[in-house]
């Protein structure tokens, strides 16, 4: 293996020695001269010494390690490293199942795999690079998905438009590496959803929720549900399983309203229980009366960045407030924030303060977090983002 080098100065070697998978610029002392963005790299300690492998990328994340043995990244290693992806979500029993054939099968650094994201629906894997490394090596990672997952999945669809670096300038197009299928509906917990993995948010569906929206039907019986934020509608169609009276689903996105009013006619065909609304979360609030008994509050990330924070925990807070404010009494929030920069501390802080400005009584019945087909590195803590609150209002 003849590999460029990058050479790290004295002392920024210590936590990859912990295993933390990411080599920051300041850290480097000398690389090879020729070394391209989505190469191949050998870390080496000041002493020469080998500490890991990786891929190199321009920014502040230079180097996002694949193995910490000396190896080669070659078709047997993206085999064995999805392969062991895929063991998981069989032990997990997302994988091979009648009513459920929608998981995470690959969540970047928590399956030691930075920069790479690949979701399952049905036979096909619809996989994002988030490093130019990744996309680089996207045709021998399309074979190993399909070598390592036992005949189960035939298709390999690659949607990272959106996810490189733009400044890679890659040309890259969205589109089939292996084989091809128009059936785009997928099973969740024996619900059916229509993912758009062509134009979609992310991969076209957001799996992370999947545990949490099933915690909801079992709360939704006989109550009023307000699905604010609902993208495809996932809680909405596991409330009207769980027997709930009504269902008004909420987004800015028309796009996303139509998907949502599709999903429960799927599920549920003239079900006039459901009514969706393309319309901005805050006004829609404001306006709302106080007749809902549960509401869920699932917003994008509100900070991208750490220098968005103070931003973001005010934008929780107003949210929560008007959702406390209006919610009948006896009622039940469900709360989330899936953005990384906020920690589960600060995000509850946020809540609290809305649930301290409305003046209601509030208690915690459940604190939730990302599924365990999206696992966290303990050694990457980083790689934690999802985090809930499931509230009752007296
Ligand atoms: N709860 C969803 C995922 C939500 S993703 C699920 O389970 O699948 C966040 C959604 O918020 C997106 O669909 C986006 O269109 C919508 N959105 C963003 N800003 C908004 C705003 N100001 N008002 C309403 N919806 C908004």
């Amino acid at each position: 293996m003849d590999l460029k080098t990058i050479q790290l100065r004295r002392g920024k070697a210590e936590s990859l020695r912990r295993f933390h998978p990411w080599v920051f610029s300041g850290a480097i002392a000398a690389q090879s001269r020729d070394l391209q963005e989505g190469d191949l790299v050998q870390v080496l300690d000041d002493q020469g010494n080998f500490i890991a492998v990786g891929h190199y990328q321009i920014g502040s994340i230079a180097v996002r390690v694949l193995s910490f043995d000396r190896r080669n990244i070659d078709d047997d290693f993206w085999v064995e490293r999805i392969g062991e992806a895929y063991s998981l979500r069989r032990v997990l029993k997302l994988a091979g199942r009648e009513d459920n054939d929608v998981y995470r099968l690959v969540h970047g650094e928590g399956d030691r795999l930075p920069g790479l994201v690949v979701d399952v629906y049905g036979a096909t894997a619809v996989m994002q690079a988030h490093s130019v490394g990744m996309h680089v090596q996207r045709e021998a990672i399309a074979d190993a998905i399909i070598r390592a997952t036992e005949g189960n999945i035939r298709n390999v669809y690659y949607k990272s438009e959106t996810t490189l670096p733009y400044k890679a300038d890659l040309g890259q197009e969205n589109g089939f590496l292996r084989g091809g299928s128009p059936a785009n509906i997928a099973t969740e917990n024996g619900l059916k959803f229509h993912i758009d993995w062509l134009k979609g948010q992310k991969t076209g569906f957001f799996v992370d929720q999947r545990d949490n929206r099933s915690l909801l039907e079992h709360y939704a019986k006989g109550r009023s549900v307000l699905n604010m934020f609902c993208y495809t509608g996932g809680f909405s169609v596991y409330a009207l399983r769980g027997g709930a009276t009504l269902v008004h689903s909420v987004d800015s996105s028309s796009k996303a309203i139509d998907l949502t009013r599709a999903n429960a006619e799927l599920n549920f065909p003239g079900d006039t229980r459901h009514d969706a609304f393309a319309e901005d979360a805050f006004r829609y609030l404001q306006r709302a009366g106080n007749d809902y008994d549960l509401i869920v509050l699932d917003p994008p990330a509100f900070a991208k960045h750490k220098e968005a924070l103070r931003n973001a925990l005010k934008g929780y807070t107003r949210l929560n407030a008007i959702a406390f404010e209006k919610i009948k009494p006896g009622g039940i929030v469900f709360t989330f924030s899936c953005s990384q920069a906020v920690n589960k501390d600060q995000f509850r802080l946020a809540v609290f303060t809305a649930a301290a400005q409305s003046g209601r009584h509030v208690r915690i019945l459940h604190q939730l977090h990302q599924p365990a087909d999206h696992p966290i590195n303990i050694y990457h803590p980083e790689g934690e983002y999802l985090k809930g609150l499931v509230l009752q209002v007296e």
